[in-house]
């Protein structure tokens, strides 16, 4: 019978911190995230001229629904694609990982691998340039806030925010478009951005709804990308759950989780 109280209690407990947290997460998310955002957008419009066109929060909508972008810089030398992240603590990550983690004092917290979420961009962004195939696509990653880059292991430029021109600077080849090319990609860039705040809702919730989702998924055993279940594997690490659809799908997650 107390098992049963017990068991009962724990349940509801599980129930209310769910309920509880994950709008409380968001909401800091996107507090921290819109500082880090104004500070990166404020170094990139410093250098805004008619061949480095600035654009921040761009929110384009696709055929797979829509996409927010912190940054896009259109230059002659191609598009820079930038994704922002104002975190605190120590950061780890490997480009091929699904998520990377942020240690702080004794606690770990774990978030999706920007290097993916900005090659996602870069997908989205393609299809919605599509007319301009020659274009380049430059990925960089910028941590602004307080954080450390302990344990970065990727071809991606991930750099700090006073670092960000000059790594540009570095990545740009030699001029691919006209000013005029440049002019004409700006121009659609402008048309295809969705200004409307109800439409901004919208993908706000279908956003927070997705990590939802995929927290239940990862939660219940199910994997996240094709659907089937998880099983625990033996790896050269020790134990994980792996997709029992392997090796179609390479899906991978912590046991502990
Ligand atoms: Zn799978």
């Amino acid at each position: 019978m107390i098992i049963i109280v017990f068991i009962t209690l724990y349940i509801l407990s599980q129930f209310i911190l769910l309920l509880l947290l994950p709008s409380d997460d968001q909401e800091t998310y996107e507090r921290k995230g819109n500082a880090g955002e104004a500070r990166v957008s404020t170094i990139l419009l410093k250098q805004q001229d008619r061949d480095f066109r600035v654009f921040n929060d761009v929110l384009i909508r696709t055929k797979r629904g829509s996409t927010q972008i912190d940054h896009i810089v259109v230059s002659t030398y191609g598009i820079f694609v930038i994704e922002t992240k104002n975190f605190s603590g120590w950061i780890h990550g490997n480009e091929k990982a699904e998520y990377w983690t942020q240690t702080f004092y004794q606690t770990r917290n774990k978030f999706r691998n920007p290097i993916r979420q900005n090659w996602a961009h870069i997908y989205a962004l393609k299809e919605v340039l599509s007319d301009y195939r020659y274009i380049a696509y430059y990925p960089v990653i910028v941590f602004t806030g307080d954080g450390e880059l302990k344990n970065i292991n990727s071809t991606v430029p991930v750099v700090y925010d006073y670092q960000l021109l000059d790594t540009i600077k570095d990545l740009r080849g030699v001029p691919i478009l006209s000013e005029e090319q440049v002019a004409c990609i700006a121009d659609r860039l402008d048309s295809v951005n969705i200004q409307d705040r109800e439409a901004v809702k919208e993908h706000v919730y279908a956003v927070q709804k997705q990590v939802y989702e995929r927290k239940q998924k990862e939660k219940s055993l199910i994997c996240p990308r094709c659907g089937w279940s998880l099983v625990i594997r033996n790896g050269q690490y020790g134990k994980f759950y792996g997709c029992s659809h392997y090796p179609k799908c390479r899906y991978t997650q912590n046991l502990r989780d």
